[in-house]
């Protein structure tokens, strides 16, 4: 039977996910460069945590992850009691969205920003604004003069993705003091671990009563899988958050693999320094074969081909040999792909195959 019942407004100007692909048919050892993954996984003490977490599963989880919380704060220096955590941080995305965003309302986010953002303020009944940027960096007088009465919330990826630019924290602290009263700036920090010293915005949410940071387990600590984020703001925001938080949103094995996670800065060390190693290797062999890319601070290129034909060819010649990259068109970059920094032997293979794409020897 069809069903004919209408959901809410917007919810239908939201397409279906196209990403996450994972095989290639007739592949059996695909090279994986799409989602942006740690190429080196996850570190041995959150494997450990979350196989003994597992044990208890019959028991309902915490649901203050007051641990978690408490280690968070420990490493990062921060109030244990304003740190929120969730499902990935697309779910600290969601709560903001659901908490401070309905109908009439606007969310702003750039042209190239992540999805989730659309996504989340669709899901809520408000209204999307996307504001053009200035040559792939996001431009702070573009958002203000998009901003207005109605604006709610503004997000912004800091690095962004799928650009993997950075906007300086005096433009941030300029454009958190010129926002109305009424609006929140998010900082989403999913890549700020590949920044060395870089502290995602903690600072700016420590001086201003108006910023959320949000922070991911799924990039340098390797948890995709298992999808936990956390977000930290003003204490009041945060207990707004907590009221649309699912009590059981995350389990006893997500949340100790993380606070193992969190706890094994070592492991962030390492995966910083390889990723930072093989990004400039990568860049600089893109470049040799004539496809330039921004400077990357974060652990993927954006590879930026001569046109869009050009840029589909290339993603299914790598498809063709087993490799997997991400296409991204849909975040208005057609002649473009994104490339996930894998570990050195990946970054070779896939450095190769686009020199014979280019009918080059590399
Ligand atoms: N923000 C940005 C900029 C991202 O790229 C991603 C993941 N692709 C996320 C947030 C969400 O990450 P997660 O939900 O896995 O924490």
């Amino acid at each position: 039977m069809a069903s004919k019942i209408a959901p809410q407004p917007g919810i239908l100007d939201i397409a279906l996910y196209q990403g996450g692909q994972s095989h290639v048919p007739g592949h059996a050892n695909v090279i994986k460069l799409s989602s942006n993954e740690n190429p080196f996984g996850a570190p041995e003490t959150a494997k450990l945590a979350f196989a003994k977490a597992a044990h208890h599963m019959h028991r309902y989880p915490n649901t203050d992850h007051a641990a978690l919380r408490a280690a968070i704060a420990e490493v990062h220096n921060l109030e244990a009691d304003r740190v929120i955590c969730g499902v990935g941080s697309d779910e600290i995305i969601t709560f903001l969205c659901q908490s401070y965003a309905g109908i009439g309302d606007e969310v702003v986010y750039t042209e190239h920003g992540f999805s989730m953002y659309r996504i989340s303020a669709l899901a809520a009944g408000a209204t999307p604004v996307c504001v053009p940027e200035r040559e792939r960096v996001v431009d702070v007088d573009a958002i203000l003069g998009a901003v207005t009465k109605k604006t709610k919330l503004v997000f912004i990826a800091n690095p962004a993705n799928p650009t993997g630019t950075m906007v300086g924290m005096t433009e941030l602290t300029r454009l958190a003091e010129a926002l109305p009263p009424q609006a929140i700036l998010v900082l989403d920090g999913a890549y700020a671990e590949y920044v060395e010293g870089f502290d995602g915005g903690a600072t700016l949410v420590e001086s201003h009563d108006n910023v959320v940071m949000t922070r991911t387990f799924s990039k340098i600590y390797g948890l995709g899988g298992i999808r936990i984020g956390w977000g930290y703001g003003p204490q009041e925001i945060i207990d707004v958050l907590n009221r649309v938080r699912g009590p059981f949103n995350l389990s006893e094995p997500q949340l100790a693999a993380a606070e193992a996670a969190v706890r094994d800065q070592e492991w962030v060390e390492k995966c910083r320094s390889e990723n930072t190693r093989m990004r400039a290797w990568l860049a600089e062999a893109l470049m040799e074969l004539g496809i330039p890319s921004d400077t990357s601070c974060a652990n993927f290129i954006l590879a930026r081909f001569q046109s869009a034909a050009e840029a589909q060819a290339c993603d299914a010649f790598l498809k063709d040999n087993g490799i997997i990259v991400r296409q991204v068109g849909g975040y208005g970059l057609p002649n473009c792909l994104r490339i996930t920094v894998g570990d050195e032997a990946s970054c070779r293979r896939v450095a190769h195959t686009i020199g014979r794409f280019k009918g080059q020897d590399i």
